[in-house]
């Protein structure tokens, strides 16, 4: 099938801008542009409204009536499904993990837990450490009380998700176009893959060639690079593009998540911080504030030094206030 073809419903509210970061740029003598999909416009933005364009298209595609999606307590993905649920007309069961080394009290209160409630998502605890099976034993539970459930998987990253960020890929190659700025690297967060995967395949299709790294959030470079290499092999079956990628353009850096997934740390805090005090940018302390702690580090260390840089900000902010404790 023709890209253009794959059925998508609306979620957005047009392209996302890219704006230079003047302060920050000035400080670190390198131009750092940020492409701001944290401003998708769609419940407290995020780049999961991009995925989700095409899975809930999916999930109505097939006749679902319910959406059964997964992720960490303050998971961003399993807000946006929520609300994209909402939207729809869908049921919504999300199953949400406990992630270790978090804040006791608002991580589970605010935040998005907060916002699943008022998107009216039925909550589960998971209760095993296979979220996959879990929604798997959910769905099969919710069939036979008659619901037709639609299992979106962790982060949104199924290959019909990952078409989301293909899209991006095709819209940052024509805003850059239209900008007239020559972009060095392109870096962002990378977890389930998905953004990622999808940010190579669509600059691909456009014919552009910029270096895409993934600072990781939870696994190291080669395992994360390995994930997202499996998505982009998926994707180039589905989608026809000009040229067949090859795995090394696949470029992850796994130096910078700290302790673990979703825990927060000095170094990390303080480029929040620096980033809203310079910029007014808010970053999160799961995903953007570890991805651009490593943007900042790299250019610092000298190796991006002088480079003009994308930073494509994935959004995250709701999350902050289940940290609040932090500050
Ligand atoms: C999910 C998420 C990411 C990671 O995107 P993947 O497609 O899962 O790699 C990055 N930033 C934020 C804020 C997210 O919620």
């Amino acid at each position: 099938m023709l890209f253009e073809q794959y059925p998508k419903v609306s979620l957005l509210n047009g392209v996302t801008p890219i704006e230079h970061l003047h302060n920050l740029s000035k400080q670190l003598a390198t131009n750092i542009y940020i492409k701001r999909d944290d401003n998708t416009g769609f419940a407290l933005g995020g780049n999961k409204a991009r995925k989700l364009e095409y899975l809930i298209a999916d999930a109505l595609e097939q006749g679902a009536d319910t959406i059964v999606t997964c992720g960490g307590v303050q998971s961003n993905h399993a807000r946006q499904t929520a609300a994209a649920a909402a939207k729809f007309g869908l049921n919504c069961h999300l199953i949400l993990e406990d992630v270790a080394g978090t804040p006791v009290q608002d991580y589970h209160h605010s935040g998005n837990v907060l916002l699943n409630k008022l998107f009216g998502a039925a909550v589960h605890k998971s209760t095993s450490d296979n979220l996959a099976q879990d929604m798997e034993k959910l769905a099969l539970e919710l069939k036979q009380q008659g619901a037709k459930p639609y299992i979106v998987p962790m982060g949104g990253s199924s290959v019909v998700g990952s078409l989301g960020y293909l899209n991006c890929g095709l819209e940052i190659a024509k805003q850059l176009a239209d900008m007239a700025v020559d972009i060095d690297i392109i870096v962002h967060a990378t977890g389930s893959a998905g953004t990622q995967a999808g940010l190579l395949t669509g600059l691909a299709m456009a014919n552009v060639n910029i270096p895409i790294l993934g600072v990781c959030v939870s696994r190291s470079g080669e395992q994360q690079q390995n994930l997202v290499w499996q998505l982009c092999q998926q994707i180039q079956q589905l989608v026809q593009l000009p040229k067949a990628l090859e795995i090394d353009c696949v470029r992850a850096n796994g130096r910078y998540f700290g302790a673990g997934y979703g825990q927060m740390n000095e170094a990390t805090k303080d480029v929040m911080l620096r980033v809203a005090q310079t910029e007014a940018i808010l970053l999160d302390p799961v995903y953007t504030g570890k991805a651009m702690l490593g943007l900042i580090d790299l250019i610092e260390q000298g190796e991006l030094r002088g480079k003009n840089c994308l930073f494509i900000h994935t959004g995250g902010a709701p999350g902050i206030f289940g940290y609040a404790s932090e500050f």
